[in-house]
């Protein structure tokens, strides 16, 4: 299932969106409500084998490809944020690293799990004073024996309330800082001395938690290391691509939705006896919404591809994060001018959509440090492919 067909590729959408509009769309208004997917959802998609897309067929997954699951995370986007958010995790930032660093031990205890589903996962990084500067973080983990004792704080970590078990970074050598200092390891929430803190109420992306996750001298066998000692950042900084294009796809599925809203809208609102669409400001509205997520479509599948065929795509990846994250912002924007007063009511999604797609520019890495990514890369003589 790692590269497949354009035709195999559709009927993957169609069957996704089948799903999601069946089963999920009825759920939304309730999800934003109650700020949480009911438990009669999540045990759907289980059986559906959602939470396992990306893991490998032989650690109890479907090990799908890039392109495929950029299909499936835009098709989800296209309800409700958090029913994409929670099968992203599992599928990228909560697996990736073990299947791609970790031991076969380690796949073999994690990976089965976390693809069915029966646990769920998150990937705690972000600290207090250390956001786009992740080298600056202080959660230290020392070895002692046959244990690392981690001791600190991490906060905005999604997933924490309700995870069964962390990737988490944490410094192993401060004199070493970022260069060899930094770990990453796997950590069960049963573990001792794990707390989860305050609990984040943000203004969008209801259902999804992020809450602050305390580390008090619990102990994390050493055989929980994922890679070698001193390799965190790396370890980490290979999976946020993974994060990054479920951004760029999350906000193309958005996007997608608000331009089908807009164009149905704008045919049978009418104003002054014409429906809207007949006036050429509603139509301008309407054409640059639709290039503009044309475009973003375009890089990413283009991007999912070279990642699919193992090319080194970090450029691309980055400019479909920034691109597609600012994007939705626009277009989100556009739907506004288009549903006036509508557009303003809680129970409208293109009011949902306005809070949720602002946050795609902060996390993974936030716009400006995208920029400052995709200005280095060029200056060395990259150029996208
Ligand atoms: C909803 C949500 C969910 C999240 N989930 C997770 C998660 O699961 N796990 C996790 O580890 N983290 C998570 N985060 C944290 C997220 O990754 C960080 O918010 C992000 O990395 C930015 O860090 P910061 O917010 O601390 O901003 P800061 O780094 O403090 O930056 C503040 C502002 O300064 C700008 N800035 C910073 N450095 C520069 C520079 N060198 N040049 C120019 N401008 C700069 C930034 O772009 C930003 O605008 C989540 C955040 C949110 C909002």
């Amino acid at each position: 299932m790692t590269l497949l067909q354009s035709d195999q590729l559709e009927a993957l959408r169609k069957e996704i969106r089948q799903f999601a509009q069946k089963e999920l769309a009825p759920f939304e208004q309730d999800v934003e409500t109650n700020n949480q997917i009911p438990e009669h959802i999540l045990t759907k998609m289980r059986k559906k084998g959602y939470f396992g897309l990306t893991i490998p067929k032989e650690y109890g997954g479907m090990g799908m490809g890039k392109t495929a699951f950029c299909t499936v995370e835009e098709e989800l986007a296209r309800t409700h944020f958090a029913f994409m958010d929670i099968i992203s995790l599992n599928n990228g930032l909560g697996s990736r690293s073990i299947v791609l660093d970790g031991n076969e031990e380690q796949k073999k205890k994690y990976l089965p799990r976390l693809a069915s589903g029966e646990w769920i996962s998150s990937f705690a990084l972000t600290e207090p004073n250390a956001g786009s500067d992740a080298a600056s973080i202080t959660t230290m983990a020392e070895k002692k024996g046959d244990v690392y004792l981690l001791n600190g704080m991490k906060h905005f970590i999604t997933n924490a309330p309700i995870a069964d078990v962390f990737i988490v970074i944490a410094v192993t050598d401060p004199e070493k800082g970022p260069k060899g200092g930094i770990s990453a390891f796997i950590v069960e929430k049963d573990f001792p001395g794990i707390s989860i803190g305050n609990v984040h109420q943000s203004m969008g992306m209801q259902g999804s938690h992020k809450s602050e996750l305390i580390f008090k001298n619990t102990p994390v066998p050493a055989q929980n290391l994922i890679g070698t000692e001193g390799r965190g950042l790396t370890v980490a900084l290979k999976t946020v691509d993974e994060g990054r294009m479920g951004v760029a796809a999350t906000s193309v599925g958005m996007a997608t939705r608000l331009l089908d809203m807009a164009v149905e809208y704008a045919s049978s609102e009418k104003f002054n006896g014409k429906p809207l669409a007949r006036y050429q400001s509603f139509e301008w509205l309407l054409a640059d919404m639709a290039t503009e997520l044309y475009a973003a479509r375009t890089m990413l599948y283009k991007t999912a591809e070279k990642m699919d065929r193992k090319e080194d795509a970090q450029l691309e990846v980055a400019m479909c994060k920034l691109y597609g994250s600012e994007m939705v912002g626009r277009v989100v924007e556009k739907a506004m001018e288009i549903f006036g007063k509508d557009g303003c009511l809680f129970e409208n999604v293109v009011e949902r959509i306005l809070r949720d797609a602002r946050i795609l520019r902060i996390f993974e890495g936030t716009a400006e440090i995208h920029r400052i990514i995709i200005g280095r890369k060029l200056l060395t003589g990259q150029r996208p492919s």
